[in-house]
């Protein structure tokens, strides 16, 4: 199939980061054809018997966006909205993480269009094997390697492992990152993607002696949320408003993360949800309105969007999640003097520990967090102070500078015959 240089199949938020890409002039014609396309895309449909007796046929997708790297590399996410398009724009946005921090990675992304709230964990099992037994040919160690994403964990991971291995017939634990460190995870994998975001705060926030000085906003209070809350108040940070789907409480003078921690979590687990917090209450949408030193969105995509841009009112932004600003919007913040760590940066803590984890188990290593922490502040603030450089010589957003350095990576590893 010949494609014209206009033509893009796949989703909308890429067309524009890609129009994004290309009005920077950093590729030629021929190689913005080259990264226009997914390499390969999957869709399954299989079905599980529920725990009622009655089938239900599943439906999932997997979308290796560019192999060129190394093997894909990239989560799988549960949600009832998950489709192809954002399946796509995500596996792209992990070429771009994989590339921009150095790793030995393609990029892609997995979906399955379930609520999982509505499944048992006797369900969520069975559709978590399904996944890996209807993509197997698709997926492994030396070709794609999954890991977790929004509403997907440790233990979802190990039910996975466990298909492949069975079907393998060997001990493959390279296959997936984020297992439970019994089953072969790396140490600080779980809190990896607010850590390495957090040594970038640290980096950007170096001259400012008292940091009770910076005020913060984090929105979602999942895995990356609320390790970012408690690392920030922990060392200093003035955390000022955090929120969950549930809603978010406020304090000017800044909360007590450990105390709302000890409300919330009760060996471990999520017991409590933040509309049950005592304090003043405020809504996700004002939570992103505030005037604050710095914004974390680290819930889900386009939360910040055309209806909120121009009441954004945060100095910094720090994407915690992947593509909470729409890329047709960046250019109000930017008017506005807001300035916005990138995502592929930002974010990327998660995947590089993944990476980690992947080089530990092909090795038959296990490393410790001290070793595993020190490796990712390595790697990510060097990435970081690539970006920032371009960024400078070209007087380039971060966001512009992060792209140009990725997308320069992978196209020097296309393959064209
Ligand atoms: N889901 C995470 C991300 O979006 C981690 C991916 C991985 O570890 O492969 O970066």
């Amino acid at each position: 199939m010949v494609y014209s240089e206009n033509e893009l199949i796949f989703c909308n938020n890429c067309k524009i980061e890609i129009e994004n890409i290309k009005k920077q002039g950093v590729m030629s014609k021929v190689e913005l054809l080259l990264v226009k396309h997914p390499q390969k895309v999957f869709q399954v449909n299989y079905p599980i018997v529920k725990d009622d007796g009655s089938i239900e046929i599943i439906t999932a997708y997997r979308v290796q966006y560019n192999l060129n790297l190394g093997p894909g590399k990239g989560g799988i996410r549960f949600h009832q909205d998950v489709d192809l398009d954002e399946v796509s724009e995500l596996a792209f946005g992990m070429m771009l993480k994989t590339s921009v921090t150095g790793l030995p990675f393609g990029g892609a992304k997995g979906g399955i269009r379930i609520n999982p709230k509505k499944y048992s964990k006797v369900e969520l099992e069975k559709i978590s094997r399904g996944y890996v037994r209807e993509l197997f040919d698709a997926i492994g160690p030396k070709k794609d390697v999954p890991a977790p994403d929004v509403n997907t964990n440790p233990e979802i991971m190990s039910w996975m492992l466990d298909e492949y291995e069975k079907i393998a017939g060997e001990k493959s634990p390279a296959f997936i990152t984020g297992k439970p460190v019994a089953d072969g995870g790396s140490e600080g994998r779980d809190k990896s993607t607010a850590m390495g975001g957090f040594y970038l705060l640290n980096e950007e926030y170096k001259d400012t002696e008292d940091k009770k000085n910076i005020s913060v906003a984090i929105q979602g209070f999942g895995n990356a949320g609320a390790v970012m809350a408690e690392l920030l108040y922990e060392n200093g940070y003035k955390v000022v408003a955090i929120s969950d789907s549930s809603g978010g409480v406020y304090d000017d003078s800044g909360l007590n993360i450990t105390e709302i921690m000890d409300e919330l979590y009760k060996d471990g687990k999520k017991v409590g949800r933040i509309n049950s917090l005592k304090g003043d209450k405020i809504s996700n949408e004002e939570l992103l309105e505030l005037s604050v030193d710095l914004l974390v969105p680290a819930a889900l995509g386009g939360v910040i969007n055309s209806e909120n841009v121009e009441d954004i009112r945060a100095t910094k932004i720090l994407e915690l999640a992947n593509g909470p600003i729409l890329p047709n919007v960046e250019k109000v913040l930017e008017s506005n003097g807001i300035s916005v760590i990138p995502g592929l940066i930002a974010n990327s803590g998660g995947v590089i520990v993944s990476y980690f984890e992947w080089e530990q188990n092909l090795k038959g290593e296990h490393w410790t967090l001290e070793e595993v922490n020190r490796k990712l502040k390595e790697r990510i603030v060097g990435a970081f102070y690539k970006i920032k450089d371009l960024a400078q010589k070209e007087n380039l957003s971060l966001r512009k500078a992060a792209n140009k350095i990725a997308i320069t990576r992978v196209i020097k590893n296309v393959n064209v015959n």
